[in-house]
């Protein structure tokens, strides 16, 4: 009997019903590559892999493998990397170009650093599907203008189109988590729709934004922006940073990058 470990995250699902349905929105279909992050005792892994011939799984705890490779004897072939998921390498699991199906019941407290990390991915992944503590889940698919809407929305958002799925209580995992749950759906753009044309100052605009959220446009941003570059834009400076988009943010990071214009108006 496995005891879990607090700091690896470890809150085991075993709902059944909330397993099924989970397992349901994701629809694994053979053929296609899927890749689980922190597997556990299987309670995921099984029914996806009876669903398709193959899973790769990454997985910190290396205590938790032997078990997990027996309970899925049979089921098809199980894949395992014991690893850190926020240092591994996604690239290495692809091996005729295919993209990639992501997964997982994540530990929450690393739950935004992967999301992070596997948005650097991006190109070679179909679709992300995880189940997160619910007040992150809130801020992934928040618009503008909402209470949970924030930096991490914009940022996320930017790559990805984000649907809050369902919420899933304590009760559904053992040992239950302090907190509700949620289930996030994730699919990058293939095309981004804002296009930033310097990523880390759009970046930089956004958290500089975010670091005063009482405050106006025009305070929060005052050591990158003069009246003559808000002058230059036709977004309002008097607005709170939650009330501009994701384009909005594009387009004033792109407009500073363009510099001075013309004194002439040439
Ligand atoms: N998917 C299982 C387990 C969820 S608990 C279930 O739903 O029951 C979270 C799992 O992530 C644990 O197995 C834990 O050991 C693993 N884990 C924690 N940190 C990790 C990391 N950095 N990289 C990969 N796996 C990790």
């Amino acid at each position: 009997m496995h005891i879990a470990r607090k700091r690896f995250g470890q809150h085991f699902l075993h709902d059944k019903q909330i397993i099924e349905r989970l397992v349901n929105v994701i629809n694994p279909c053979p053929g296609q590559h899927l890749v689980e992050i922190g597997p556990g005792q299987g309670a995921l892994t099984v029914p996806i892999l009876k669903k398709i011939e193959q899973l790769d799984v990454v997985e910190l705890d290396r205590d938790l493998i032997p078990a997990l490779k027996t309970r899925c004897l049979g089921k098809g072939s199980l894949i395992v990397h014991q690893a850190d998921a926020l240092e591994f390498d996604f690239r290495t699991v692809i091996h005729n170009a295919e993209s990639l199906r992501i997964v997982g019941n994540l530990p929450y407290n690393i739950s935004t650093p992967l999301i992070f990390h596997l948005l650097e991915y991006a190109e070679h992944i179909i679709d992300m599907h995880f189940m997160l503590q619910k007040e992150v889940v809130d801020r992934l698919a928040a618009g503008k203008g909402e209470d949970a809407y924030g930096r991490l929305s914009i940022m996320v958002q930017y790559h990805c189109k984000v649907t809050s799925l369902f919420d899933v209580p304590p009760q559904a995992f053992y040992p239950p988590p302090q907190v509700d749950s949620s289930v996030v759906r994730l699919i990058p753009h293939r095309e981004l729709p804002y296009l930033a044309k310097d990523y880390n100052h759009f970046a930089n605009l956004v958290k500089l934004a975010f670091s005063y959220r009482r405050k106006t446009l025009r305070n929060c941003l005052k050591t990158i922006m003069s009246d003559t570059d808000w002058g230059k834009t036709d977004i309002d400076a008097h607005l709170r940073p939650e009330q501009l988009n994701v384009g909005d943010y594009v387009r004033l990071s792109n407009g500073l990058l363009e510099g001075p214009t013309d004194p002439n108006g040439k």
